[in-house]
């Protein structure tokens, strides 16, 4: 096996410094939102070809919509021109494969005006995405670079992804899982501050609607107020987070389960005139649970929690949904080769190896539960430059997590 002389490659990723910058700067300028992924996919296309590698940009099919998995959002846009790409550099074989993933899809600009007139300020590139996630698509892009300067050809295959609707709940990932893409093991480059994450914690949004019965403020005594029942809802969803964090606890890898556990209502609609008692109130939000518990066990949990403690009423008069956004929890055996190999990486790299559970969600779910494969989450960036309005990442920072991408693949992949 030949072997890197790790001097060289941090001399090498010193001198991609300005490039690294520049490549970041050139990919926040595409405001690469949901259904605007086209020309960032494109571009993305020739620079991978530009390395060699054998590169696809797969599109995605409408079928798609059919699937259960499928993750629906407020905009309805079709895919045509709005594909995966996959990169792959060819192993010579006899060797273990891995799949690398990165998302080019981004939040919209919000309230900052510059979001995509990206600046590079010290050490720092700001913009929409900096951080989540077209850092993390450079610093793919400078590993398999590394491996191209060096000419180090590895045993088992390298295949680079940049997916599109990240954001949207993983449309694009479960596209390649579903279009058969496997490898033996998956790295999903995300914001994680530099923490080997071989789990992330779930996250479901739900919709929550109860019935009352309407009629005129003079008779409210007679009537049954929407708004009066959901107070009790909520309350009711209150216990059960926290009989959730209680259930939590333990969790080798969560080892703050207050961290990654939460039931937040984010939007409540009711009524329709201040003298009408109300007929309906609807609550929207999202709960955060971990590994312990599947995403259909949390479903039936929360209908539970209303039949067991609610009125009468409340029990006959609610209904609760689950459209939009469901991310399971998933987890790798911290003992596992690939976390093993990824945590020896990153001790070369002078990095704490120690693998700790991610509280976001992300498509490395999917990976693990969909595909069953083994899945780690890893990255540079903080947690909280993400969707904010000064959103950045640090060029150094990018490098470093090269340098540890670069040394797993040589001891993954192997090297001729
Ligand atoms: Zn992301």
């Amino acid at each position: 096996m030949k072997n890197l002389d790790r001097n060289s490659l941090l001399n090498f990723l010193d001198a991609q410094k300005d490039e690294a910058a520049r490549l970041l700067a050139q990919l926040i300028r595409f405001p690469s939102t949901q259904g605007q992924e086209a020309e960032i996919q494109e571009f993305l296309h020739e620079r991978f070809r530009a390395l060699g590698l054998e590169t696809e940009l797969l599109p995605i099919s409408p079928s798609l919509k059919a699937d259960p998995e499928y993750s629906f959002s407020d905009l309805d846009i079709d895919y045509d021109e709005r594909p995966n790409l996959v990169a792959t550099l060819q192993g010579t074989g006899g060797g273990r494969s891995v799949m690398l993933n990165a998302h080019s899809d981004v939040v919209p600009a919000g309230q900052w005006p510059g979001a995509f007139e990206p600046e590079i300020k010290g050490d720092y590139v700001y913009g929409r995405g900096a951080c989540d996630d077209k850092g993390k698509i450079v610093v793919m892009y400078l590993a398999l670079s590394g491996l191209k300067e060096f000419g180090l050809r590895p045993r088992g295959d390298i295949i680079a992804t940049a997916v599109i609707e990240e954001e949207v709940g993983g449309n694009g990932s479960l596209a390649l899982i579903r279009g058969g893409l496997r490898a033996d093991a998956v790295v999903v480059l995300e914001c994680t501050e530099f923490t080997l994450a071989p789990a992330h914690r779930g996250c479901l949004w739900f919709r929550a609607q109860v019935e009352g019965r309407a009629t005129h403020l003079g008779k409210t005594r007679e009537a049954i107020s929407a708004i009066d029942e959901a107070t009790e809802l909520i309350q009711i969803l209150k216990n059960y987070e926290k009989n959730l964090i209680a259930q939590s606890k333990g969790h080798p890898l969560f080892p703050e389960p207050e961290e990654a556990v939460q039931l937040n209502i984010g939007m409540i609609s009711a009524g329709e005139w201040p003298s009408t008692v109300p007929s309906r109130c609807v609550l929207e939000g999202g709960v955060g649970f971990l590994p312990n518990k599947t995403l259909e066990q949390v479903k039936r949990e929360l209908k539970e929690a209303v039949q067991k403690e609610g009125n009468e009423w409340l029990r006959e008069h609610f209904q609760i949904d689950f459209p939009k956004l469901h991310n399971d929890a998933y987890e790798t055996p911290a003992d596992h080769p690939l976390v093993e190999t990824f945590g020896e990486a990153m001790q070369e790299a002078g990095l704490d190896p120690t693998p700790k559970g991610w509280i976001v969600s992300c498509d490395a779910r999917l990976f693990s539960k969909l595909a069953g494969l083994p899945t780690i989450v890893f990255g540079p960036g903080r947690l909280i430059d993400c969707h904010s309005n000064e959103e950045k990442i640090s060029i150094p920072d990018i490098l470093k997590a090269a340098e540890v991408l670069t040394l797993f693949l040589l001891r993954w992949c192997g090297t001729e």
